[in-house]
């Protein structure tokens, strides 16, 4: 009798000191979820991670990226409430941030090298693990909604270039005259990245040039858990300033920039490009959960602090986990980030 009620206390110590683990994230998503069967849901997003740093701020640019955060996610999170998915919450939350000149997406998307605006975008459905990308678009006012129909009504799940604007077509979109990306804060930051280039006598500037690395953050993610339990993420970027050759980043990498599994958790990144492909960062903290049993926290904070520093790239990833859990994790000195709950309470921060 003496070691069956030991057992019994043993065990229920083990799953105490579980929900503390798995509490640990910046502010635990729900509290629902632990007292009741009901389905919790959740939303997080970012607007780029890179050297954000007060200093360099004004209080009226502090202001405008804050309100345009707190109007993307509770549009979101509106969604949520009323029963829609997380494919539909990302993708309206996701338009928001598009639209703005404030981010490096859509509207607001850094020059190539050409001066053209190269746009890409990914998304993906936790429940059936179906994804939809497109890379290097110029016309396309929203790159994430091309990426669901490329996920929802084509048989590929990447599309690139005069190809995707062709399926864009066929599907219907509005093709933007390209000066429509134009906006004079990325145009000057080319500007003077292209200055550099011929200060180094026309030697190309390094993506880690501060030149570049101070001017490259804006991309926007949003990843979600729906009261179906289902989970998505979704990405949407200008990619870096003075990119050229058609580069393409992280952000439409499916397993990279994006990814989500019901199984574990639902990730967007942001950040040095190149490196978040080599660390195949969303599906690394997807995988790490899966197979290592860790918490999401555990997991991001393994693959943002450790694995993409010590390859030599830095950035951020915003995720959330089948339980609402989430992670907003980042190495640089800021990121553009909020989060909301199921009980409405919504959290926006943008430096450390
Ligand atoms: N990850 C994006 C890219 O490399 C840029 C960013 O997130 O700032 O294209």
């Amino acid at each position: 009798m003496k070691q069956i009620l030991t057992l019994l206390i043993g065990l229920f110590v083990l799953f105490s000191c579980k929900n503390e683990n798995n509490s640990i994230s910046e502010a635990p998503i729900s509290s629902k979820k632990a007292n009741s069967t009901e389905q919790t849901f959740g939303i997080v997003i970012h607007g780029g991670a890179g050297t954000i740093l007060k200093k360099n701020m004004s209080d009226s640019l502090e202001t405008a990226y804050k309100e345009k955060l707190k109007e993307a996610i509770t549009t979101g999170h509106a969604i949520l409430k009323n029963g829609g998915t997380s494919i539909e919450a990302i993708t309206a939350t996701i338009n928001i941030m598009e639209d703005s000149p404030l981010f490096n997406s859509g509207k607001g998307a850094v020059f190539t090298h050409e001066e053209t605006n190269e746009l890409d975008a990914s998304i993906m459905d936790g429940a059936t693990l179906n994804a939809g990308a497109v890379a290097g678009v110029t016309h396309i006012k929203n790159p994430i909604n091309l990426a669901l129909e490329v996920m929802n009504n084509s048989p590929h799940v990447l599309l690139a270039g005069t190809g995707a604007e062709e399926f864009a077509r066929e599907q219907g979109f509005e093709m933007m005259d390209p000066s429509y990306f134009y906006t004079e804060k990325c145009f000057q930051s080319l500007q003077k990245v292209k200055a550099r280039e011929k200060e180094k006598k026309n030697k190309a500037v390094s993506f880690e040039d501060p030149f570049i690395k101070d001017s490259k953050f804006g991309t926007v993610g949003c990843v979600a858990l729906d009261q179906h339990g289902n989970l998505a993420a979704g990405t949407s970027t200008g990619g870096m300033t003075n990119k050229r050759w058609n580069r393409i980043g992280d952000s439409p990498i499916i397993g990279a920039g994006t990814y989500a599994n019901n199984a574990t958790c639902a990730v967007s990144s942001t950040g040095w490009g190149e490196y978040f492909i080599r660390a195949m960062v969303a599906h690394d903290i997807s995988a790490m959960m899966e197979y290592k049993g860790i918490t999401l926290q555990e997991a991001a904070k393994e693959v943002i602090q450790n694995k993409v520093p010590a390859l030599g790239g830095d950035g951020g990833i915003v995720a959330i986990d089948k339980d609402g859990n989430i992670a907003m994790e980042f190495n640089t000195a800021g990121m553009y980030r909020a989060h909301m709950n199921a009980e409405g309470e919504l959290v926006i921060k943008i430096y450390k």
